[in-house]
């Protein structure tokens, strides 16, 4: 945990998120500022900067959990997507992916949200 990290204290309950998931290595809420419906972060509870900062065992769930929350969603178009340093256009200095669900054109997003 890192005293003024934002996500940390979302992780500590300290700031309100709505969770979608949560393990107890791992955490997944919904962004505050989405790109699109159902906009979700999934994080490692293991605070680090950037990818290379997270020992490996604090990485294996976020792959698959973001494939569990696309599956559960219903999104038929999705971007999962992880910025490492300010160049890259990273915010948040405590590694997250992002996983942005793409509204269909003709048939708006068509996901099923909040996860049943
Ligand atoms: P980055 O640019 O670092 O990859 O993305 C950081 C993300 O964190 C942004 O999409 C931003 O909206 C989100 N974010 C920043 N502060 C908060 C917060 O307090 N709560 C939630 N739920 N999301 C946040």
């Amino acid at each position: 945990m890192a005293a003024n990290c934002i996500f940390c204290k979302i992780i500590k309950g300290d700031i309100p998120s709505m969770k979608v998931f949560e393990s107890d290595k791992t955490l997944a809420f919904l962004d505050i500022n989405p790109l699109s419906y159902g906009h979700t972060l999934i994080i490692p509870k293991h605070h680090g900067a950037k990818l290379t900062d997270i020992p490996e065992e604090h990485l294996t769930e976020l792959l698959p959990i973001a494939s569990r929350i696309a599956k559960a969603s219903g999104a038929e178009n999705y971007n999962v997507l992880q910025n490492n340093g300010r160049l890259a256009h990273q915010e948040v200095d405590h590694v997250h992916f992002h996983l942005i669900p793409k509204p269909n054109e003709t048939e708006g997003l068509g996901i099923k949200w909040p996860m049943q």
